[in-house]
């Protein structure tokens, strides 16, 4: 499986001669999912930290106004019949995926409640910031056939950030998106629209825009093995109705997928689908995924619910399926990777993380722009409080 190196070299240092003497090999981390067989590592059962909207104008707000309410329709005995392709594409405001937003909104987040963070003094300095999706893109990296990816690392007062970088093949495959999948991509939002009001209690409205500016993002707090971890999702709503109405537990994650037909179909989406499901709501702690299964003209009429926890039960008996466990402590061995590799603190350097599927993670090095990503105004408001640096006095005072 491995192109480039060799298991044996991952990570290692080669002590049986003189460091010196002998060129030390290029750091990388192997993906062979049967390296990483083993128990399921700790993970902390996430804890909300606190919450951020985004506006329709892609504008910050530091509440809950975004979060729409899960409201699916009345369970007698009809069927749905959501027209997915309705109000594409003159009802469609998409987000501008030229701008590269990095990990800014998390981080004006952070920067208004850093000071309040629980788990004592000192626990950001030992934590991970990122956002849920670059973890989950980590979980399913064992398994991945098609996708590469990026990430890029800097130190901060000790905290470990970790921003994706889009590939130069994603790039392109975003620039030259086909009709079809674009359409697609509007029909994931559509469903969201039919299954949500933005009130508790109300039934959805789908005569308006589907606008993708618009997002709620929970903060979560976990940890994985020996990794503190701080960072942030896009929950598609809450159910007013949940057993527990304390998040992430109350959270509903909301998915589209193809009408299936045949036993064949149904093994390949749990292979493929139920893994990227799973490994995007496992990290958040959010318990049930909803699943509304389309036709091929493009409308939804049935509905099934997938809880977080029993999606592994559909490929346990599979030899071609995946573990929970390797996701998770390859997660770990990344983050473990990461920690011993980005051992200078400076916001300026970036250790650029590259993965392709059939090799090994390998690493780069990189100052300023265009991959640092800590933005000024975090990095000198972060600064300017420091409990009192040892400071020179300027020729002024
Ligand atoms: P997900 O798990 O992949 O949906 O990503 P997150 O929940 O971690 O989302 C983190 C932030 O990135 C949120 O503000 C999202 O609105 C935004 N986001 C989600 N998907 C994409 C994407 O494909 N491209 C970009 N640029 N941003 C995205
Ligand atoms: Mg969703």
């Amino acid at each position: 499986m491995e192109s480039r190196g060799t298991k044996r070299e991952a990570g290692k240092i080669e002590v049986a001669e003189p460091r010196n003497k002998l060129p030390r090999p290029a750091p990388s981390l192997p993906t062979d999912p049967a390296l990483y067989s083993g128990p399921f590592p700790f993970y902390r059962r996430p804890s909300e930290l606190g919450c951020f909207s985004l506006d329709a104008q892609r504008q910050y707000h530091g509440d809950a106004r975004a979060l729409r309410y899960y409201s699916p329709p009345p369970t007698n005995g009809q069927s749905p019949n959501f027209d997915l392709r309705d109000g594409y594409p003159d009802r469609y405001q998409p987000r501008d995926e030229e701008v590269q937003e990095r990990l800014d909104h998390l981080l004006r987040w952070l920067l208004a409640h850093r000071g309040q963070l629980e788990g004592g003094p000192g626990w950001l300095a030992g934590a991970i910031v990122t956002w849920r999706g670059h973890l989950t893109k980590l979980l399913t990296t064992p398994y991945e056939r098609q996708e590469g990816w990026q990430l890029a690392a800097s130190r901060f007062q000790g905290t470990l950030y970790l921003s994706e970088v889009e590939t130069p093949t994603a790039r392109v495959q975003r620039l030259t998106r086909p009709p079809l999948l674009r359409e697609l991509m509007y029909m994931g939002y559509k469903f969201e629209q039919y299954m949500c009001a933005d009130k508790p209690g109300v039934s959805p409205d789908p005569s308006g825009e589907v606008n993708t500016n618009v997002a709620f993002c929970s903060v979560l707090r976990s940890r994985l093995g020996n990794h503190p971890l701080l960072f942030s999702g896009e929950v598609d709503c809450t159910d007013p109705q949940a057993p527990s109405t304390q998040p992430p537990t109350c959270y509903v994650e909301l998915k589209t997928s193809k009408e299936m037909h045949s036993p064949g179909q149904w093994k390949s989406f749990y292979r493929h689908k139920l893994l990227k499901w799973w490994a995007q709501s496992f990290l958040p702690g959010v318990p049930n995924v909803v699943a509304g299964f389309r036709n091929p003209e493009g409308f939804v009429c049935s509905l099934k619910t997938f809880p977080t926890m029993e999606m592994f039960e559909y490929v346990r008996n599979d030899r071609d399926g995946w573990n929970p466990s390797v996701c998770m402590n390859f997660c770990a061995a990344f983050l473990s990777f990461a920690q011993n590799t980005v051992v200078h603190d400076d916001p300026r350097l970036v250790y650029l993380f590259s993965w392709e599927p059939g090799g090994p993670v390998t690493v780069s090095e990189h100052r300023d722009a265009p991959h640092a990503f800590l933005p000024p105004w975090y990095v000198e408001a972060v600064t300017q409080d420091l409990p009192s640096p040892p400071k020179t006095p300027s020729p002024k005072d």
